[in-house]
């Protein structure tokens, strides 16, 4: 019997997404990304779950050496790479696949040695401006990395899509035009589809695809639906009820007061609040599910915990659980409501929130 909030992992919703990106992209190999605890799923948990991915993608040094010190030794691809001499040794050891994204990598790279060639995805710049090799320099890069000793052959490709959460932007059709130009009559395995581009755009889904957010039973579009892709939530955070106060009409409730009772009502108390993961900013009207029913968030969202407007289930007991998203409240419509994107609210859910696995 707990009272703090709680998030279920649904493994058998994760694997049905999984199998959701072989279904999408059937000839391509997967490179499961699960960056960030996996998406604040649990990144071990994940990557043991998911034993059909051909390899993982997570972004730093420290993330990678937790999945091999848990025992994963599928193939692991760094997406920032590495930026220092010393973290060369490491990748060499432990087989790690760095992505090269600039010249001072590949000077690094041609500066030291290591125990074992390192496996390489160099990275060009189509379009989202972040990291990559300009189109015009990819040749030459190719070139210094071909002559590199310290670089396996043969190198693979990658690009990375800006706009691809837009279905039909033109934008998007531009950056795969890039990426084609900038490797014309280059051998080597390429990727640049995550998971808006594994849907909606087949023509990029090349030798490797690199789903993320649907995995974790998201619709990567904006205005999306999770439903509408045949994908299931993986993480539902749900807590309790841990007051239920009559109040009276003009009644200001929590902090800054800015929601004031219209009349006479109940209103409900919640244990979750952005201590937790919760969004501060999630505006009044943010629906929570109590009993499978939609319910109103009230007030500002404190640390440890909501308000919610009770007065359509005026019964509710204390110790009644409350669902903040995940199975039946998808986290899109929430993330909608607090201004910001589903993306951010998995990664966001703290430590202090208990962990249960289920296989549904
Ligand atoms: C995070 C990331 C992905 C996965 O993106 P989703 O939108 O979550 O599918 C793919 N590629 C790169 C380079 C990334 O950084």
């Amino acid at each position: 019997m707990t009272r703090s909030a709680q998030a279920r992992i649904d493994l058998s919703a994760l694997r049905h997404n999984f199998q959701r990106v072989r279904q999408s992209a059937p000839t391509s190999r997967v490179l499961a990304v699960i960056k960030a605890n996996g998406y604040g799923h649990g990144m071990v948990r994940v990557a043991q779950a998911l034993d059909d991915a051909d390899a993982f993608a997570v972004a730093r040094l420290d993330e990678a050496l937790t999945l091999r010190n848990a025992g994963v030794d599928k193939p692991i691809v760094l997406l920032e790479g590495f930026c220092a001499a010393d973290e060369l040794t490491a990748l060499a050891q432990h087989g790690l696949e760095p992505v090269v994204h600039n010249d001072f990598q590949i000077a690094l790279l041609e500066q030291t040695r290591t125990v074992n060639p390192i496996s390489v995805w160099l990275k060009i710049d189509t379009g989202m401006h972040r990291l990559g090799i300009a189109p015009d320099n990819a040749a030459a890069a190719w070139s210094r990395l071909q002559a590199c000793g310290t670089v396996a052959k043969p190198i693979r490709f990658m690009t990375h899509f800006a706009n691809s959460d837009l279905r039909g932007d033109a934008r998007n059709a531009a950056q795969i035009a890039k990426f084609t130009a900038a490797l014309d009559g280059q051998q080597g395995e390429r990727s640049s589809a995550n998971s808006a581009a594994i849907l909606s755009l087949p023509e990029t889904h090349a030798d490797w695809v690199r789903p993320g957010i649907m995995l974790y039973g998201v619709s990567p579009f904006t205005n999306g639906s999770a439903q509408d892709e045949n994908l299931r939530p993986v993480m539902t955070l749900t807590t309790q009820l841990i007051a239920v106060n009559q109040h009276r009409k003009g009644d200001a409730i929590g902090y800054g007061g800015e929601w004031v009772c219209p009349e006479d009502m109940p209103v409900g108390v919640a244990a979750i609040g952005y201590g937790d993961g919760y969004p501060r900013h999630a505006r009044a009207g943010t629906p929570v599910l109590i009993d499978g029913v939609r319910v109103p968030l009230i007030g500002r969202v404190s640390m440890d915990m909501i308000t919610l407007d009770l007065r359509a289930r005026p019964d509710t007991q204390i110790g009644t659980p409350v669902v903040l998203w995940g199975e039946g409240l998808p986290v899109e419509e929430i993330a909608e409501c607090a201004g910001t994107i589903s993306y951010q609210l998995l990664c966001g859910v703290t430590l202090r929130v208990a962990v249960s696995v289920t296989e549904s």
